[in-house]
């Protein structure tokens, strides 16, 4: 039984913050995460892709933001159990938690905050004949590893954001880069609608509208694809098709732990903590849901906050929680109580 005070379910940009703010607070965590390794859809959907909107950063790389995390949370030595997926929650007699793992790892912590983002995500799909045969054998329907496209022909289907952004990543590195789809118009951000413009006039993006592709062609892989313009059919030689339609979301088995769900997230308490109907068990991060919800980093990073300072209230019943600046007291300097924050602001004057 691995023993914390938090157990973290995902182990995505929200479940490593919350790491650092319990820490600050003394609270130990223990992360869980189906995927292989630390980050979210940081690392598992855009490790290359710069971020703008994290403060104090003008520009950050997905996977970098990612390591400047797990640097961060380092010192709080939080323990991490990965590959696995937390499939049942107990609430124990005491108000403790047993989470257990589709390996049968148990977990045993004060309070559980699910930060499970979209719960496990799975590409939307082109009905196309033999899509699975051609798998992994030039069909792919993410861009984990940009530097194997170099050099190679490239059809990218899709209307929205991870189409458009994608083809103007790649347009730099692969030889030709063909974006189909099915409309004239995009649903993406118009900055990025405008950029695939400007490459498609400088012959770096060919752009194929309004069209789909109908066919997939190849003997031991992907070798071309047909594409179909108001009935007219074109056969596109190609090394990689990437179908970017969007992604399903799937809470998995978060969907049977009693939690109260809306449209496929978890409905909390924004008011105050980011608890959900079951007390002890919080939501944060692009899972949870509640009036005006963004799904940004930023705002997974402040509902974490707060979730740490209500279990610490929780656990430490009638003790008087004094805010502390991190520039005062910095990472260990006191438990936070008022006697303990005094002492740590008059040792900085000092
Ligand atoms: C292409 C793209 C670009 C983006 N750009 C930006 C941007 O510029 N700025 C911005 O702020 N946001 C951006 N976002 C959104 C941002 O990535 C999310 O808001 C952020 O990842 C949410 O973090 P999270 O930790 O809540 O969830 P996630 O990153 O989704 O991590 C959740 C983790 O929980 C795990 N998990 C789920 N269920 C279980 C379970 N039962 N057991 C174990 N593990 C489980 C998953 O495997 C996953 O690793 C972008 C998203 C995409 C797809």
């Amino acid at each position: 039984m691995i023993e914390t005070d938090i157990i973290i379910i995902g182990a995505g940009p929200t479940g490593l913050f919350a790491v650092f703010e319990a820490g600050l607070l003394k609270l130990k965590c223990h992360l869980i995460d189906g995927l292989p390794q630390p980050g979210g859809q940081l690392t598992e959907l855009y490790p290359k892709k710069p971020i703008f909107d994290i403060p104090g950063y003008p520009s950050v790389g997905a996977a970098e933001l990612v390591d400047n995390l797990m640097e961060q949370i380092k010192q709080f030595q939080p323990g991490f159990t990965l590959n696995e997926v937390a499939e049942t929650i107990e609430k124990q007699e005491d108000g403790t938690f047993i989470v257990t793992t589709n390996k049968g790892t148990k977990h045993h912590g004060k309070a559980v905050a699910i930060a499970g983002g979209l719960g496990s995500f799975e590409p939307r799909k082109p009905e196309l004949e033999n899509l699975a045969y051609y798998e992994d054998k030039g069909v792919e329907y993410f861009v984990k590893k940009p530097e194997m496209f170099a050099g190679k022909k490239i059809v990218i289907a899709g209307g929205g954001d991870s189409a458009l952004d994608w083809s103007i990543y790649l347009a730099d590195i692969a030889a030709e880069v063909y974006l189909v789809h099915r409309r004239n118009e995009f649903r993406g951000a118009l900055d990025s609608v405008e950029k695939v413009q400007a490459l498609k006039d400088k012959g770096k993006i060919k752009l194929v509208t309004p069209a789909e592709i109908v066919e997939l062609k190849g003997t031991t892989r992907l070798e071309a694809v047909v594409v179909d313009r108001e009935g007219a059919r074109e056969e596109v030689l190609c090394d990689y098709f990437i179908p970017l339609f969007g992604l399903t979301p799937k809470l998995g088995p978060i969907a049977d732990w009693g939690l109260e769900i809306e449209k496929n997230a978890i409905k909390v308490n924004n008011a105050l903590d980011y608890q959900t109907n079951i007390p002890g068990i919080y939501a944060i991060g692009d899972i949870n849901t509640y009036p005006g919800k963004l799904k940004l980093i930023l705002c997974g990073f402040h509902e974490a906050t707060l979730m740490c300072q209500s279990v610490y209230n929780m656990l430490n019943p009638g003790k008087k929680y004094v805010l502390k600046y991190t520039t005062v007291s910095g990472i260990n300097g006191f438990d936070g109580t008022r006697k303990e924050a005094e002492k740590a602001v008059v040792k900085s004057i000092e």
